[in-house]
């Protein structure tokens, strides 16, 4: 049960943010892809039921997004979401609509006015958070 430490490049994790604080007060979603551990592209979702509580993604949309990542040989390495109201853990419906225990779970929690970034590794319904480092070059 270990969590790889992640290596996120300082540039997607301010446009991860980013896309956080331009949907407010709406919820923000979307993917990062990479290799392994180190990440390396950032996939935004438009949020298509604006709503502050859920998230909707078309099947068709995530589908063509999956086929892009995979056109670049990269694999989804984390999925994230905003809470622009609440803290930054996972609640029981986004555990239950987590695909799969390898890919992590982000959350850009903007309760305390600054976001606060966390990732998380989801098991059922059980979290552990990750830890991942910011690398300002590349
Ligand atoms: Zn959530």
């Amino acid at each position: 049960m270990n969590c790889n430490q992640i290596i996120i490049p300082l540039s997607i994790h301010n446009q991860m943010v980013e896309h956080g604080i331009s949907t407010l007060p709406y919820e923000a979603c979307g993917l990062l892809a990479g290799n392994q551990t180190n990440v390396q592209s950032i996939w935004q979702f438009k949020n298509e039921c604006k709503s502050d509580r859920r998230f909707f993604v078309s099947k068709y949309n995530v589908e063509r997004t999956l086929n892009r990542i995979n056109e670049e040989k990269q694999d989804v390495l984390a999925i994230y979401h905003s809470h622009p109201f609440t803290a930054p853990i996972p609640s029981t419906l986004d555990m239950i609509n987590h695909p799969d225990t390898d890919i992590k779970m982000i959350i850009i929690s903007f309760k305390r006015g600054s976001p606060t970034v966390r990732w998380y590794r989801i098991r059922d319904t059980n979290y552990e958070e990750c830890l991942f480092r910011i690398e300002s070059s590349r």
